[in-house]
């Protein structure tokens, strides 16, 4: 099942509440988040049959507002950056969280052995959500309204790929308990990466997940100032991650670099 950021709870919030336009849009993210989680992922797809190379591999392709995965090849490892800022957000973010697991931990890329890192932009229309689906990561566009550009956030992709990492390591199940632990250990290694890049130590580090997708500036300053829910704006299964990351926060504070 796609482990998605932005849970069901908040899209039906956006459907009591937002305007018209708001409300259709997260009807038809929900939709097609729906139809994703009830389909049978393949294990394998055409980018990662590719052979391997070594190194960080990164591949973003443009989905074109369609659904159909993984679209069409716009930017390759190595390749000056697309003018394309969606583009160049996922490949410059794919980067920063391989850079992190590899520096920091030894291991290279998701599985350990250097998987290429495929990544989609401009899923569907609007599309209020990110997801890893077993084999690449895929992000919508957002609202424009609540939610702007999914690829902007580094946390949020260092989030998705730690699922990837699960799914290679210790192979948690997505439901219930082992769900919650799932998302717990990507909310871990989510704040981590941001929290490594920005050079932060525990105690500067913000512990907030996806606040810089919120496309307006004074809700997003509102939500960072507040600390309003210290760790991160979703509850669904992530309610439950509380325990895991309390315990780790102690003793993740980065010497100065
Ligand atoms: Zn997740």
């Amino acid at each position: 099942m796609p482990c998605f950021i932005i849970p069901p709870y908040i899209l039906k919030a956006l459907m009591q509440h937002g305007d018209a336009q708001l409300r259709s849009q997260a009807l038809e993210t929900l939709e097609l988040s729906a139809r994703l989680a009830g389909q049978r992922m393949l294990v394998t797809r055409f980018p990662q049959m590719l052979p391997r190379e070594r190194g960080e591999q990164r591949t973003i392709y443009d989905a074109a507002h369609d659904t159909l995965l993984p679209g069409t090849v716009v930017r390759r490892e190595g390749h000056p950056p697309a003018g394309d800022a969606a583009v160049n957000e996922a490949y410059d973010n794919a980067g920063i969280t391989y850079d992190f697991f590899e520096t920091v931990f030894g291991r290279r890329s998701v599985d350990g052995d250097d998987m290429r890192l495929v990544s989609s932009v401009h899923y569907s229309k609007h599309y209020d959500n990110a997801f890893w689906d077993g084999t690449q990561m895929v992000y919508g566009d957002g609202d424009g309204v609540v939610f702007g550009t999914f690829t902007h956030a580094l946390d949020v992709i260092a989030h998705e790929l730690s699922h990837g990492v699960t799914q290679m390591t210790c192979g948690l199940a997505y439901h219930g308990e082992s769900g919650a632990l799932n998302e717990s250990v990507s909310d871990v290694f989510g704040s981590l990466a941001k929290q490594w890049h920005r050079r932060h130590t525990a105690d500067e580090a913000d512990w907030l997940i996806g606040d810089d997708l919120i496309a307006d500036k004074e809700v997003r300053q509102g939500v960072t100032l507040a600390q309003s829910t210290r760790h991160g704006i979703r509850q669904h299964l992530h309610g439950r991650q509380g325990p895991a990351a309390r315990a780790l926060s102690p003793l993740l504070s980065w010497p100065r670099r």
